[in-house]
């Protein structure tokens, strides 16, 4: 590991808890540099729904680079832009009745993120923007500031505003309705809230702990925003592509966004890419207005359209996320009431679950046991307490019932003090040694 521990910066976070030199990948595999194979359980946070290196869009990233077809064109016209647009036309926004106009912005998340919130407040003329407890929404200065956690919070140096915090679903117990606070906090001219421009939210919080939304809840968040004319924008970089058993995470509670933004899953390839997707009223920018040098990232035009072609022309696919979705839920269920103390519970919808461990420290002792038996995967949340169950939605039911057995023995190891038997060791058919990961867990993210 010398040359990341002396020239990479120390703000690398996942390479602490899987200290490996990793090499290839193909489907749900991972493997590294001696060729030991690991069962990916993180799968890029969210951006490997189709798994990695997926052959079929592979193929059209190959036969487009062979071509000579354009890699960077900053905003001009490209023929793999077009035929990108035209699919996620008909595919994605025609079937859904959704009408929106896309701004392909800088390609990360983030940039997806800030472009929401600067066109949210120049067309509503407002500063103020509401975001969540828990909430994630990247790490450049504006997402940061709607971000919830204190550790990337921290890192900014100077003060975060205009933003007002809310309580998420759940977060005064289950019987708290938030969003009928946050009407009232809107409805009162005393609240010492700003009339917000818009209002932001996951309706899946991935980094915030697998924290799922009522399907009420977003609902009557809607509501609340169309009575109090504020914008409503979605932050579906992780929750949609697929990850919650529809192409947007928000499909299932039938609400309309004004904006959303997608990235990490998009490319389907795992190459940068980030959009902001609004209703072609908001669509207020002046040319270049928000700029940015790889607006667009070609390559991932060609794979985002083999992706949505390929996945999403029919219900088949969303069937099965839908399906395998069911099997975890069930296979966590199991767990919570065999080895869980009580406090120990389960979160998440459609292949966005988590078992919530309470404590970091149980959680991060469950990860690195499964770990040490061919699994990676990893934690989220404030006190990275949820174990999060993040596979590519295309993974084998073969691979799916090993991966989950492995965290099933791995629960039961650091709360049973139980060996883990030899038929719940992904590593046992090829007898590989792997030796514990001696680095800490680091923050989220
Ligand atoms: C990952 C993530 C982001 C930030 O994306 P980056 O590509 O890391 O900048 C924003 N919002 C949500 C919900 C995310 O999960």
């Amino acid at each position: 590991m010398k040359v990341f521990d002396e020239i990479e910066s120390e703000v690398q976070s996942y390479a602490r808890a899987f200290p490996r030199v990793f090499n290839k990948a193909q489907g749900e595999y991972l493997y590294d540099e001696d060729g030991t194979q690991y069962l990916d359980f993180l799968a890029g946070a969210g951006t490997l729904n189709y798994g990695h290196n997926n052959p079929v869009f592979k193929e059209a990233l190959l036969e487009y680079i062979q071509q000579d077809g354009i890699t960077h064109g900053l905003d001009l016209h490209t023929k793999a832009k077009r035929e990108f647009l035209e699919t996620f036309y008909e595919k994605i926004l025609k079937p859904r009745d959704l009408n929106y106009v896309m701004q392909f912005t800088g390609p990360t998340g983030t940039n997806a993120v800030e472009a929401a919130m600067k066109i949210a407040r120049k067309y509503k003329g407002r500063e103020n923007i509401i975001s969540f407890t828990n909430g994630f929404h990247g790490c450049s200065m504006g997402a940061l500031s709607a971000t919830g956690n204190s550790h990337h919070r921290g890192a900014a140096g100077v003060s975060m505003s205009g933003i007002s915090r809310m309580p998420y679903d759940g977060y005064l117990g289950d019987d708290i309705d938030t969003t009928a606070y946050l009407d009232k906090v809107l409805s009162d001219s005393s609240s010492g809230v700003d009339h917000p421009a818009a209002v932001l939210v996951e309706t899946v919080q991935g980094e915030g702990g697998i924290n799922a939304a009522s399907i009420e809840w977003l609902r009557n968040l809607q509501a609340v925003c169309r009575k109090h004319d504020v914008l409503l924008i979605v932050d579906d970089i992780q929750a949609g592509c697929g990850r919650t058993g529809s192409y947007f995470s928000f499909e299932e509670a039938g609400i309309e966004p004004d904006i959303v933004t997608l990235s990490k899953s998009l490319s389907g390839y795992g190459l940068p890419f980030a959009v902001v997707l609004m209703r072609p009223e908001l669509d207020q920018w002046k040319p270049g207005e928000h700029n940015g040098t790889f607006r667009g990232n070609n390559l991932a035009f060609v794979t985002a359209k083999a992706a949505i072609e390929h996945y999403w022309s029919d219900d088949k696919f969303a069937k099965e996320v839908q399906r395998k979705g069911d099997y975890i839920g069930q296979r966590l269920e199991t767990i919570v009431e065999k080895f869980g103390d009580g406090n120990m519970t389960t979160r998440g919808r459609g292949m966005f679950r988590g078992l919530n461990c309470v404590s970091g420290d149980l959680a991060g002792q469950i990860t690195r046991e499964a770990f040490k038996h061919g699994l990676v995967i990893e934690t989220s949340g404030a006190d990275d307490h949820v174990v999060k169950t993040l596979c590519p939605l295309t993974i084998s039911d073969e691979n799916l019932k090993r991966a989950l057995d492995i965290v099933e023995a791995a629960v039961e190891k650091v709360l049973k003090g139980t060996e883990v038997p030899e038929e719940h060791d992904f590593f046992a058919d090829d007898s590989a040694e792997a030796e514990a990961p001696k680095a800490e867990l680091a923050g989220a993210a």
